[in-house]
This record gives structure tokens, C-alpha cells and sequence, in this order.
């Protein structure tokens, strides 16, 4: 049972690993892909406007204060713009950081002259410097160029710097815009966020169908394993669970086929295949079962053992194919006697044993009467050949004193000693005549109506009207109780009348 649990584990995981797998792959994929582009197209939006707002304050400078920069003084020195000295007036500055977020500087050569960056005590940077390869880069271009680049303590920009050209074509310094990579880094995760957690619910809403999917399967598959298993182990009567019988897939057409080859397994293992009657080894627990019930519920129940009379003679006349015929006939009649009596049981070669269930000894053997007449009337046509045969039959009770094997033994014996004294015949209480058991019955039913006066017709006592009124329905009727006898008799005082 243990081993079987793993398995199915296994299945489910190796399903669920090439049913999510693959999506969560997909989604890895998809966001890798997505986050390179996302933070592209994002640097190149942060360049853009890092390159309009030092454009646009280079270009303001040139409006407000016409003339070159010009750098004034020796060791304090100050930077003016035509007439207007600049040195340490950031207001201009820092009410454009207000308004779009990022820092601005305004470079003489490589030093910062106005800057609305800040060290950590609040001090701006003003007189430091940039790298060296900005200005390089610079000169070489003396157009705008981009820079990711660390200012202060650990603290990475995005920057962008353009040139301030005066008028006699000289470089003389920057405009630098930078945001911090904090800042932009914050942007494009925001920008991610939304396609992230698409992805991620994409990944869930697949994982949990998957699940739910590989889940019936699995179940399926259980139940399939658990009703083989059953069969394994001898039960073939088994039902194949409702969950793979609605299936309308392979696994459903698996459940049908599954469950035709247990009805072929069953016919194979418990029937008998010339007759189709039970075989010996399922007559066996058949009659079990019967006298397990019997001894639970205290319901009688009879056991007899029927034996074809000088089937060897039919064998030696007609042949063999003559024999096969009048075994499958006379297996026939005891199926059509048995039904919803009992069990007939193909006993070995042209031996019946006969299982009455919930039945007593008269009915039994009023019924066994009435199929001895049938057996003994029958014309039997093998080609030309009209083949007639009789039956002899042992029946005992059952009762919870007795072993099945004494019950059996004990039917034996009866039919032993029918065999020795005539043939065709029941016998019930060797050594003593028997009676009709089919009057008993009848008896039986009258005693029980005793309040009303009955007596049998005189063309029903005739012996053809008995066996044609003792038909398998007239036995039927009289066990159940029903108006046969009635139908019958005519009452004792019409008889006195006539
Ligand atoms: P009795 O009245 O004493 O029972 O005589 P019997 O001839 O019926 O009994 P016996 O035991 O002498 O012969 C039984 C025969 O049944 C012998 C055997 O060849 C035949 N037989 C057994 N099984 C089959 C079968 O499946 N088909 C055919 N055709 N014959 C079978
Ligand atoms: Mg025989
Ligand atoms: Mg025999």
C-alpha cells in the first residue's frame, strides 16, 4: 500500500514538474526580457529629461544674463555671465531642483561653481570636481554626454552634462543634471510592478488548474490501481468508481475496458465453459456464502447433487459432440431452476450440485420433481437423432450441525442410492417410498388456508396435469404463496353437490 502511494507521488509530481515548470520558465523568461526593456526605455526617458533641463537652464543663463562666462579674481575667484556674477546665487537652481526632482550644477572647466548637490552635513559641493574622463569626454564631443557616475560617499548619479561655449568657441564649463540611481531604480521598479505581479498570478492561476487537473487524474489513476488490486487478490465483483466511469477520456475508456476484462476474468475463472453454469471451485464458495447467511440469519437452505443416468451410453451412441449437446441442455434446465432459487454448479463431468438458498426441503423438492419430469420429457435433437435422457438426484437440508462436506457427502450417498435402485428418481429418505413432494406442498398451502374447505380437482391428481400445472411458475407461485390453489381445487361443497 506504502509502495503504491509513492507511485502515484511520483506520477503527480513528474506531472505537475512538466506542467508548471514550464510556465514558470515562460514567466522567468518574460520578466527578464521585460525588465531589460522596461529599464532601457526608462534610462533613456531619465537621459532625455536630464538633457532638455540642462539645455533649458544653459539656454535660460544665455537669455537672463547675455555674454560670455567669464572667470574673474586669482585666488578667490567668481564666475560671471555677461555682467552678472553667478558665484553663490543657487537660487535659479534650486528652484528648478524643486520642480523637476534632480540636481544641477553649473561647472567652470571641471569645478563645480553652483550646485544644488549636498554632502551628508547639508554642505553643497561647490569648488570640487568631476571625473576626469567626463571632461575629456566632453572636449573630445562638446555635446551632451551621459554618465553614471558616483558623487560624494557612495552616492551614484545618472548624469548628464552639456557644454557652455562662449562666444570665441572656447569650452568653458558644464551644465550637469543628475538623478540619483536610487531615484530612477525606485521608477523603474514601480514601472515593473504591475507586470510582475501579472506574472506571478499568471504562474498561480497555471499552478493551481494544473494541480486541480493532475489531481482528478491522479485520483483516477488511484481508483484504477486500487479495483486492479482488488482483482489481484481474488474479488471479481468489483465497481469501478464513479470518478473514472464519467471520464469521457482515455482514462474513462481504460475504467470501461478495465472493468469488461473483469467480467471476463470472472466468467473465465468462476463458469464453467461448455455448460456457462458456475464451476466446482465457485460452486464451493457459493455454497459458503449460503450457509454463512443461513447461520446469521437462520433461513433454511438445501443442497443437491444431480447425476445424468448412463451418459456414458449417449456418449458411446451419439459420440461425444451428442454428449456436449445434452450436457449444455440439461445445464439449461437447472440454470432456468435455479433462477432466483439459488446456484446450479457444473459439479464435475455430468454431476450438477443444485444450492436452494432461503428455501426448505419440500419446495426444494417439489421443484427437483417437476425438473426431473422436464428432463426425462425432453427430445434432445442432435441432427437426425432424437436423444432422451434421465437424471438422478440426492437432496439433504442444510442445517448448522453439518459441515458442507457431510452435506454433500450425505447428497452423494442419496444418489448413490438411486442409482442402485432404478434411476431416475429423487431421493429425499433412502429406504423409505417417497412421497410427491409437490403434494406435500400443496398440502402445505392448505393446511395454512385452513379456513377455507379445498380439495384438489380429479384432473389435477392426474399425473401429465401435475407435471404441466408444476410448471417452474405453479412451483413459483405456491412458495410465494399466491391463489394456484385456488385456481385448482374446486371446494368440498361443490363436490358434495355433485
Ligand atoms: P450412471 O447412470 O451410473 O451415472 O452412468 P454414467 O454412464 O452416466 O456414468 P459414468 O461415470 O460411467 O460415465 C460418465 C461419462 O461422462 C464418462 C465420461 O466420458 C462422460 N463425460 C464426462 N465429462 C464429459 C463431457 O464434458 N462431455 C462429454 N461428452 N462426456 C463427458
Ligand atoms: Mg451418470
Ligand atoms: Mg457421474
Amino acid at each position: 500500500m506504502t509502495k503504491t502511494k509513492k507511485k502515484i507521488g511520483k506520477l503527480q509530481i513528474a506531472v505537475l514538474i512538466r506542467t508548471i515548470l514550464p510556465v514558470l520558465i515562460m514567466c522567468i523568461i518574460i520578466l527578464i526580457s521585460v525588465t531589460v526593456r522596461v529599464r532601457k526605455s526608462l534610462e533613456n526617458e531619465v537621459n532625455r529629461s536630464l538633457e532638455a533641463v540642462a539645455e533649458s537652464v544653459s539656454l535660460a543663463y544665455n537669455e537672463m544674463f547675455p555674454g560670455d562666462y567669464v572667470l574673474v579674481g586669482d585666488k578667490v575667484v567668481s564666475l560671471y555671465k555677461g555682467d552678472k556674477e553667478l558665484t553663490g546665487d543657487h537660487l535659479y537652481l534650486d528652484t528648478i531642483k524643486a520642480y523637476s526632482g534632480m540636481d544641477i550644477t553649473l561647472f567652470y572647466k571641471d569645478a563645480r561653481i553652483l550646485t544644488t548637490l549636498l554632502d551628508a552635513e547639508g554642505v553643497r559641493y561647490v569648488g570640487s570636481g568631476v571625473h576626469a574622463s567626463i571632461i575629456g569626454e566632453m572636449e573630445r564631443k562638446r555635446e551632451p554626454v551621459f554618465f553614471k557616475t558616483e558623487i560624494g560617499a557612495k552616492q551614484y548619479y545618472y548624469a548628464c552634462y552639456v557644454p557652455l561655449i562662449n562666444s570665441d568657441d572656447s569650452l568653458i564649463g558644464m551644465i550637469g543634471t543628475a538623478y540619483t540611481a536610487k531615484y530612477v531604480r525606485a521608477a523603474q521598479n514601480s514601472a515593473m510592478m504591475p507586470i510582475v505581479i501579472i506574472a506571478i498570478l499568471g504562474l498561480v492561476a497555471a499552478s493551481v488548474i494544473s494541480i486541480r487537473y493532475t489531481n482528478t487524474i491522479v485520483s483516477a489513476v488511484e481508483s484504477i490501481h486500487t479495483f486492479l488490486s482488488k482483482m489481484i487478490s481474488g474479488q471479481l465483483s468489483n465497481d469501478m468508481p464513479h470518478e473514472v466511469m464519467v471520464r469521457d477520456d482515455e482514462i474513462g475508456a481504460m475504467g470501461e475496458s478495465i472493468m469488461r476484462m473483469q467480467n471476463a476474468v470472472r466468467i473465465l475463472v468462476e463458469c464453467d465453459p461448455l455448460t456457462t453454469l458456475y464451476n466446482r471451485r465457485c460452486g464451493d464458495a457459493k455454497m459458503k456464502a449460503i450457509q454463512k447467511k443461513s447461520l446469521e440469519s437462520g433461513l433454511p437452505f438445501c443442497v443437491a447433487i444431480g447425476d445424468i443416468d448412463f451418459f456414458k451410453k449417449v456418449n458411446d451412441t451419439y459420440g461425444h459432440d451428442a454428449g456436449d449437446l445434452v450436457l449444455k441442455h440439461v445445464a439449461g434446465e437447472l440454470k432456468d431452476l435455479m433462477a432466483g432459487r439459488g446456484h446450479a454448479v457444473r459439479w464435475g463431468g455430468e454431476e450438477f450440485l443444485l444450492i436452494f438458498e432461503d428455501m426448505r426441503l419440500i419446495p426444494a423438492a417439489a421443484s427437483l420433481e417437476t425438473l426431473l419430469d422436464k428432463i426425462k420429457a425432453a427430445h434432445i435433437n442432435y441432427g437426425a437423432q432424437d436423444i432422451r435422457v434421465t437424471m438422478t438426484i440426492g437432496l439433504v437440508e442444510g442445517s448448522p450441525e453439518k459441515t458442507l462436506e457431510d452435506m454433500v457427502k450425505e447428497a452423494d450417498e442419496k444418489l448413490y442410492f438411486g442409482k442402485q435402485n432404478g434411476r431416475n428418481q429423487l431421493v429425499v429418505t433412502p429406504g423409505e417410498p417417497e412421497p410427491s413432494y409437490r403434494l406435500l406442498l400443496v398440502e402445505e398451502m392448505e393446511i395454512k388456508r385452513a379456513d377455507t374447505v379445498i380439495t384438489f380437482s380429479d384432473d389435477l391428481m392426474d399425473s401429465q396435469n401435475l407435471m404441466e400445472l408444476f410448471s417452474d411458475n405453479a412451483l413459483k407461485d405456491i412458495e410465494n404463496g399466491s391463489d394456484f390453489v385456488e385456481k385448482n381445487t374446486k371446494n368440498g361443497e361443490e363436490e358434495n353437490d355433485e
